[in-house]
């Protein structure tokens, strides 16, 4: 029987390695328990789950449930920091914030250090019901500790409605940075970025750090991402939609990017560039094109190719990569379900009809 679906939400372990944004399985962990609330998860667990349960979860290893706060302690994955809320600002999906918030001065860790490269997020505290869950920088750490966040908040979830509640000048409680997926610099040729809703963040953190921060030293991998929301409204706001548009517009050769909704009902978004958003579900041929590959050529020569051709030459000489973030159902369409206990599962979808193996596809 699977424990997690006993225990009270506020109880569950934490689950690694996490899921991005699938929200069953998401990461939902614990942080120190009031022992009144230990207290009735304990009779909780015995009350549906008999002895065995209430041993499991009493001793089952746990490095957040412990994870102390230290007022003043640079910030690290190990302890919680309290940071400020410094800003909170309404989306045009209302359901959407975006969230900055200030690592005080006494606690800026070192952010050169690799941890903070990316894709990497920090555990945000809900005090109220001691629930953690994680959540990605957008634009990494700045010096001054500055953290950019988009986020949801669901209508029964927890955290992301508390953080919704949260104004500017409160304090709160992060610990990180946590690694989501290790970027290595000039191991692809090409990476293909498929997102859905929230699921662009981790792919925003990793075009911030090699597009647009302009680093002295930029890799020569070449990037495609390809967003889904369901409708206009909900696509991603301006803060996050103008540095992608521009950059795919300035350097077509280092960016591409095409926005796909389910429908245009309700299009009131005049900041989106039309050329870039598309009605419709990121398909096969939305992938094929991300890629260069001639479609267009009639089936019968496309028949003769020994792998396909494409206007950047064959792509058995590229080394590409895909990367897939976002609601359960669009992961399996494009790369296939996750497997068993948090696993990436064998590719399949559209990416595994494509041919695509496990060591060219990630889902996060
Ligand atoms: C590495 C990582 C990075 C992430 N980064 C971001 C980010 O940058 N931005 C972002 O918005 N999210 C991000 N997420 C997702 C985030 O961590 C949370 O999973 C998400 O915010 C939902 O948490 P919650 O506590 O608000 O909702 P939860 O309480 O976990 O609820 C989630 C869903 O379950 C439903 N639900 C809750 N309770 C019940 C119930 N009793 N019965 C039925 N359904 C129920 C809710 O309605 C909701 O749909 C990230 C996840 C990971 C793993």
């Amino acid at each position: 029987m699977n424990r997690l679906q006993l225990l009270p939400r506020a109880v569950l372990r934490p689950v690694t390695p996490r899921k991005y944004h699938g929200l069953r399985r998401t990461s939902t962990s614990s942080v120190p328990l009031s022992s009144s609330t230990k207290r009735s998860s304990v009779i909780f667990a015995a009350t549906v789950g008999g002895s065995a349960l209430v041993a499991a979860y009493l001793f089952w290893p746990d490095s957040s449930r412990s994870a102390p706060t230290y007022e003043n302690a640079k910030l690290s994955p190990t302890h919680f920091t309290p940071v400020n809320v410094t800003a909170s600002i309404p989306c045009s999906n209302p359901e959407t914030r975006l969230v900055t918030l200030a690592v005080p001065r006494q606690s800026l860790p070192d952010i050169q250090e690799a941890s903070f490269s990316p894709i990497w997020s920090v555990f945000i505290k809900d005090d109220d019901i001691q629930v953690e869950r994680p959540y990605t920088p957008l634009e990494g750490i700045d010096d001054q500790g500055n953290l950019k966040f988009w986020i949801k908040r669901y209508p029964k979830g927890e955290v992301g409605r508390w953080i919704h509640s949260k104004t500017i000048g409160e304090q709160i409680e992060i610990r990180g940075p946590l690694k989501t997926w290790v970027w290595q610099e000039e191991k692809w040729d090409e990476v293909v970025m498929v997102s859905g809703g929230t699921g662009i963040t981790p792919f925003y953190q990793l075009l911030h750090h090699e597009l647009f921060s302009q680093r002295s030293n930029p890799s020569s991998t070449t990037f495609t991402l390809l967003h889904s929301s369901n409708n206009p409204g909900e696509l991603p706001p301006p803060e996050l939609l103008e540095p992608m548009t521009s950059y795919a517009q300035k350097d077509p050769s280092r960016f591409r990017f095409s926005l796909y909704v389910d429908s245009l009902d309700g299009d009131n978004t005049s900041a989106v560039d039309r050329r870039v958003l598309q009605e419709g579900r990121i398909g096969r041929r939305a992938l094929e094109l991300a890629l260069g590959l001639d479609v267009d050529r009639p089936w019968w020569q496309r028949l003769f190719q020994s792998s396909p051709l494409t206007r950047r030459g064959n792509t058995k000489d590229r080394r590409i990569l895909f990367l897939v973030c976002g609601p359960d159902p669009m992961v399996a369409a494009i790369a296939g379900p996750f497997g068993r206990n948090m696993s990436q599962g064998p590719v399949g979808g559209i990416l595994g009809e494509m041919g695509y193996k496990s060591d060219q596809v990630w889902k996060l």
